[in-house]
């Protein structure tokens, strides 16, 4: 079979691999707007049911990702000089470069054509292909250029953010909201690779414009914001990726739903056919589930590429609604943050709980007195023994390629959130 991907972030280069390994016979080609080697963003986090769906697709991908990925041990939420409070639960987080580096070379073993800096502009010339697969991101031209087939819907976040870097390696995953005398503005950082963190800047317009964040020059803007967090920072820098100093610009959260994912024989996966709110951390798992899912329907239906889209479509689909349906409510939770945090009384420990019940009310009493004890260090401790024997038990399943993705990645989620 002729296949095209247009796009090669995770998505495009996971489904690539998936393709080939389970057909060697296909010909399979990405084209990737950029020159090697470079993309835009810092790390992503994940949770190792990942892992355990890598190790199924492919164990030499999984191998490399997981000797690249860092753990972060438990969540602190950090209010200004007040005491810290603290969330249970774990996760991974790796370099986004390092994933593509990893997704590259792999692809390039399997004999899969790889064409850098070259941007797609118009389908004509793929007329003899029998599947493109529209793996070219949020802003996906391939989906813009028939929204309504596809029934694409947009909604846009209130607040702003930047993807930054720190030079300070936290360990465990840190929310950190400072107040300024033009309102709230907070980070969430977590482990980039063991000299660095991932830095994610969020905060209201208000906030932002008051600062005049959206005036400065990158350098100035970034040292304002070191400044702000420097009780946090110990005096490490924030920094913008080399080639994206100009690019200091403040962004909006992008929600991208679609009705349909194909149209001919057109797959959108990844970006292109959803987004979730940065704040859940799920874009790059769910990007490499769908490639999973598009891999096996193509595999499962051969030449038939119809058959396999509406397959892929049909089952893939309707798993990503829940997801979608967390990620605009942790969307939304983040906007009323200020109101929360300027409430009458506000506690640390009630406010991190609202944090973690962020995506929705799935109150057992148990959980709210499990994190009243994870406030005692003692306990916490004690809690953190049960989940590194949790994670050890998974990582004995996933060597004996037993237990299944979903489950575990939904527990998981919901455990560490
Ligand atoms: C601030 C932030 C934090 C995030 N944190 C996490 C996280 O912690 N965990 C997580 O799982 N996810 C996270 N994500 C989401 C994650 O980055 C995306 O979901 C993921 O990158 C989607 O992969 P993709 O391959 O679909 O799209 P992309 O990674 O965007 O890749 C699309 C590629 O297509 C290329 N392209 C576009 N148009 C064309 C064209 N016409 N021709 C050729 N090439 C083209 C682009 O250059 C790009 O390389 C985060 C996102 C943001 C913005």
């Amino acid at each position: 079979m002729e296949i095209v991907c247009v796009g090669g972030g995770p998505a495009g280069l996971y489904f690539a691999i998936c393709a080939k390994i389970r057909d060697p016979q296909h010909r399979i080609r990405v084209f990737e707007r950029k020159p090697e080697g470079v993309t835009f963003g810092w790390g992503f986090g994940f949770w190792d049911d990942v892992l355990t769906s890598l190790y199924a697709n492919d164990p030499v991908t999984a191998r490399q990702i997981q000797a690249a990925s860092g753990l972060w041990d438990g969540i602190e939420v950090q209010i200004s000089d007040k005491p810290t409070a603290y969330l249970g639960g774990y996760g991974l987080s790796m370099g986004r470069l390092r994933l593509l580096e990893i997704l590259v070379a792999r692809a390039r073993q399997l004999g899969v054509e790889l064409h850098f800096e070259r941007e797609v502009t118009d389908l004509a010339e793929f007329a003899d292909a029998d599947l493109v697969v529209a793996s070219d991101g949020i802003n996906s031209r391939l989906r813009e250029a028939d929204q309504v087939r596809f029934g694409t819907t947009t909604d846009t976040g209130r607040n702003y953010y930047l993807w930054l870097g720190t030079d300070k390696p936290f360990g465990p995953f840190q929310y950190i909201f400072e107040r300024t005398e033009a309102g709230w503005i907070w980070l969430h950082c977590y482990y980039l690779d063991e000299q660095r963190s991932t830095c994610l800047v969020e905060a209201p317009p208000e906030t932002w414009h008051g600062l005049g964040l959206d005036q400065l020059s990158p350098e100035e803007c970034l040292t304002k914001l070191a400044g702000i967090f420097r009780r946090h920072l110990d005096g490490h820098r924030l920094i913008s990726q080399e080639d994206q100093v100009s690019t200091v610009t403040g962004l909006h959260g992008k929600h991208v739903r679609n009705a349909r994912w194909y149209r001919d024989n057109i797959a959108l996966i990844g970006d292109a056919a959803h987004t979730t709110h940065f704040s859940i951390g799920s874009g790059t798992r769910l990007a490499i589930g769908d490639a999973v899912a598009l891999a096996e329907a193509v595999d499962a239906h051969g030449d038939d590429v119809s058959a396999a889209l509406r397959a892929y479509d049909s089952s893939r689909r309707p798993e990503l609604d829940h997801v979608q349906e967390q990620a605009l409510d942790s969307m939304r939770f983040l906007e009323k943050v200020p109101e929360l945090l300027d409430a009458p009384g506000m506690d640390p420990v009630q406010f991190a709980f609202a944090i973690a019940r962020r995506l929705g009310n799935r109150g057992a009493r148990w959980r709210y007195y499990l994190h009243l004890a994870t406030q005692i260090q003692l306990l916490r401790a004690a809690r953190g023994k049960l989940t590194a024997a949790r994670r050890m038990r998974a990582e004995r399943r996933r060597a004996k390629n037993e237990g299944s993705a979903a489950q575990g990645s939904a527990r998981q989620m919901e455990d560490a959130l």
